[in-house]
């Protein structure tokens, strides 16, 4: 299948029907567990969850564990934290047959105040750990733009690595928020190098993740993109509310041109 459309499902809040309704929709999901619910569950609900999911067949895909976390910490602790969640997280994809997972570099000026070339310098042992670690177990890893005025920090990172390994997650409303450039400029310059997109949108003041078309994303650019476009990818609709994806199913589900049946 060339593109394969996912919405992201934090574990915490998973409902019996939430599976269900991912089968009806023909959709994957994007599996996130928050570090405080990792430490907490026990290893028979851990294995539960995962036969739950494998039973009914799903690809999943999975998103890291972000908040507080950075790959290129200055703390030597924060970055080897940083590394055990992402390593636990690089197993329960391999458990839950996820091939792909998304994760936040960590660096960002709003954040940190940090110049990108000291973050990387500290950061780029720890993301060869974690690249090493995922193609080992042939799950790829997509670097996520989030507070990124330009693609230009992301590509630095992918140039490093393989395509086979490494990839971008291009955000559409994270870009609505930071970006100084155009979406074409992302769009050509990431080029085959993003394998997801995140899909969601926002008011250009705040990270809503409301539904498409009820924000101020124009997604032109995107369309055109994912017209032309001939290598797989992942899409995955990244919202708050049920109500919201439900609703940018059939937009999204246009823009790629399939009904969820091979392509
Ligand atoms: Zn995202």
């Amino acid at each position: 299948m060339k593109f394969k459309l996912h919405t992201n499902i934090p574990i915490r809040h998973l409902r019996p029907e939430d599976l269900e309704l991912l089968l009806n929709l023909k959709m994957q999901p994007e599996i996130y567990f928050a570090a405080d619910l990792v430490d907490s569950l026990s290893a028979d609900s851990y294995k539960e969850l995962v036969s739950r999911f494998n039973e009914k067949g799903f690809e999943p895909s999975f998103h890291g564990p972000f908040f507080d976390l950075s790959l290129g910490a200055y703390d030597p602790k924060v970055r080897a934290l940083a590394l055990e969640r992402m390593l636990w997280t690089i197993n329960a994809a391999k458990d839950f047959k996820a091939s792909q997972i998304v994760l936040h570099p960590g660096y960002g000026p709003w954040v940190l105040s940090r110049k990108f070339d000291e973050w990387y310098e500290l950061a780029i042992p720890v993301i060869k750990t974690i690249v090493k670690a995922a193609s080992d177990n042939g799950i790829k890893i997509a670097f996520e733009n989030i507070y990124d005025n330009n693609p230009n920090d992301l590509k630095k990172i992918v140039s490093e690595f393989s395509p086979e390994h490494v990839g971008v997650c291009f955000d559409t409303g994270h870009f609505n928020l930071f970006s100084d450039v155009p979406m074409k400029t992302w769009l050509e310059t990431l080029s085959d190098r993003i394998i997801e997109l995140h899909v969601h949108d926002n008011d250009g003041q705040d990270d809503h993740h409301i539904a498409i078309g009820d924000g101020c994303v124009k997604y032109t650019p995107l369309i055109n993109w994912l017209h032309k476009r001939e290598q797989p990818l992942v899409v995955t609709i990244e919202m708050v509310l049920k109500t919201h994806v439900i609703k940018s199913v059939p937009i999204v589900r246009e823009w790629i041109g399939t009904e969820g049946k091979e392509k």
